[in-house]
């Protein structure tokens, strides 16, 4: 299809623009979608190992199981992303974290060179290497620099993240262009990704076409999709930094002059011009949906549609937990829900469970054989220990200290039991007050003869420790300062493998009802703390008896299958941005 087929009389102005698109069809996007014009998702951040990636955290794992998903589900689908020639790996020393670096080549993870391509920065060319990986229908697009640095390197509002995101944006356009390949869609992983479909409305009215036209269509053809929760934390970049790095990358004047002029006081935040720039906006789960605080230029408040995130269950279940669901008819071919999946469910008893949490065990165990603990230790575990983890990135909203507030009942519970406690997760490289608070965690652990050996601080984060602790770890606990997670996903991979889930209700839990997992809420701090440790005795008497461990697990999952499945998450994109 020609992209003139979707215009069917040129606009005089800004008022026949809302006419226009208000008189478009969106289910003519359905035929687009093929080979050629695949689903492309851009995005900073790719947490994919297996193909050489690292990312940071929940955003890149998000971006890994959605193509994992599409390839499932036969949807042609591009993701497009920097391939970044080095990542940080974690290691404590003397009690402080420390950054150590890896240097990276594409060539070891079956990434081929497509061809090189030029951007202008600062005056000159700076040349980018296009390198792709082909799977059955869907490819991995990278942009490719020697000097490109580390994911997230330098603070959000620097000239390298600008260059960063700018050799995304226009070298992921061009590299689209070199491969043949036109967007049915652009789903923008973040604001991070805006310079991508400004790049798209630039090369539309290069081509001839009228301005606003051009807009409208860019706008119809691109989905923001939003984890954050509050718009005024976000970076600014300066008129200065654009003349340098951005402007000279664009043809057209029109485009220019737009893009200038959206600048305050020679400042822009991303969102606003994303906002402006993508019609089709979503966030990562209904609470998230609803409280996020953004505004356009204008001042409106920006609806956004609620596409909860969802897991590749394929990646992150245990492979016997996998083949339960299928055989029993809880999971479809895609690894959807079955229509009748609750009834099934309902045949799942206390010894399947075991079962399967002693084959989880020996899978955490040998995982555990290459993560040796902070201080070089192999960790092992026995079938019946009992091991609650804690799993995230180390930042002050996810709370992981707050278990130790009153260490006291915290070693009384684990105690009780003989219980072990994991604590694992990356702080962010400059962050002063988490890396404290970890030392301050680790000091008062091995201050404690019986700490010492019951609570274990695992370094270097990452998604093979996530997969050993979702299946061998008895239960998670999530406590997120409500209001503040998006959505969260490693709550899912614990939900899926049938431990117990302790958590506030925020982020996509809150998508379920507050029944369904062992809730913790409280109208204040101390409160909450209190709930957290009644949550933790429960959890362990749960385990002690076959009724209430059937009821509990059957429980959540019935309530939490539909939203952990990623499959679930790419029907609804797909329903959001092609059958409206
Ligand atoms: C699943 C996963 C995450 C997501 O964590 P949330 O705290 O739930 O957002 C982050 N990092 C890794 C390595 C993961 O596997």
């Amino acid at each position: 299809m020609d992209e003139n087929d979707f215009f069917y009389h040129p606009l005089e102005n800004i008022e026949d623009v809302d006419i226009f698109y208000e008189s478009v069809e969106r289910n003519r996007l359905t035929k687009a979608i093929s080979a050629e014009r695949p689903y492309t998702y851009w995005t900073i951040e790719l947490y994919d190992q297996q193909n050489g990636i690292r990312g940071g955290g929940g955003l890149g794992v998000l971006a890994a199981d959605t193509r994992r998903v599409a390839e499932r589900m036969g949807v042609p689908f591009a993701l497009i992303t920097p391939f970044y020639p080095s990542e940080t790996h974690q290691v404590v020393v003397d009690g402080k974290v420390i950054d150590g670096h890896q240097k990276k080549d594409y060539h070891d993870y079956g990434f081929r060179l497509v061809d090189t391509i030029n951007i202008k920065c600062c005056g000159e060319l700076s040349k980018l290497e296009v390198i792709q990986k082909q799977f059955k229908n869907t490819r991995i697009i990278c942009i490719y620099e020697p000097n490109f640095g580390e994911l997230y390197s330098d603070t959000s509002g620097s000239d390298h993240r600008l260059y960063q995101e700018v050799s995304l944006g226009f070298g992921g356009y061009q590299a689209l262009k070199l491969l043949g390949l036109k967007p049915a869609i652009m789903q923008l992983n973040e604001v991070a990704t805006f310079f991508a479909a400004l790049a798209r409305l630039d090369e539309l009215v290069k081509n001839g076409m009228d301005f606003y036209e051009a807009v409208v269509y860019t706008r119809k053809h691109t989905l923001y999709t939003n984890h954050t929760l509050v718009q005024a934390a976000e970076a600014e970049f300066g008129i200065e930094q654009f003349e340098r790095f951005v402007f000279p990358n664009l043809h057209s004047l029109a485009v220019k002059k737009w893009l200038r002029d959206k600048f305050d006081n020679g400042k822009l935040k991303l969102s606003s011009v994303t906002i402006e720039i993508a019609e089709l906006r979503s966030g990562v789960s209904k609470l998230h949906a609803r409280v996020a605080n953004y505004h356009d230029i204008a001042g409106n408040k920006v609806k956004f549609k609620a596409v909860t995130n969802g897991i590749d269950l394929e990646t992150w279940l245990l492979p016997e937990i996998l083949n339960y669901y299928l055989d029993a008819g809880i999971l479809d071919q895609d690894l959807a829900p079955t229509p009748d999946y609750t009834n099934k469910i309902e045949y799942l008893n206390a010894s399947d469970i075991r079962d399967f949490k002693t084959m989880g065990r020996h899978a955490l165990n040998a995982i555990l054989m290459k993560h040796p603990d902070f201080e070089g230790k192999i960790l092992q575990f026995r079938d019946d220990d009992y091991i609650f983890d804690f799993k995230r990135r180390f930042v002050d909203y996810k709370r992981p200290d707050l278990p130790f507030r009153d260490i006291n009942r915290f070693k009384a519970i684990l105690q009780s039991r003989n219980a072990h406690y994991i604590l694992t997760g990356r702080v962010h490289t400059g962050d002063e007050i988490m890396s404290g608070k970890l030392s301050s965690i680790l000091k008062r652990v091995s201050d404690d003869e019986y700490l010492r050996t019951h609570v274990h601080y695992l370094p270097d984060y990452d998604e093979e420790l996530a997969y050993g602790l979702s299946v061998g770890c008895n239960t998670a606990i999530n406590v997120p300062i409500v209001g503040l997670e998006a959505c969260g996903t490693s709550w899912m991979k614990d939900v899926g493998n049938m431990g117990l889930l302790i958590s506030t209700h925020d982020g996509g839990v809150a998508d379920g009802p507050i029944s369904a997992y062992l809730n913790v809420s409280g109208s204040s701090e101390e409160d909450e703390l209190d709930m957290l440790y009644q949550r933790m005795e429960e959890s362990i008497e749960i385990f002690e008896n076959d009724f209430d461990l059937e009821f509990a697990v059957k429980k959540q999952l019935s309530a939490f299958i539909p939203i952990i499945s990623g499959a679930r998450m790419l029907k609804d994109y797909l329903d959001y941005l092609f059958s409206k």
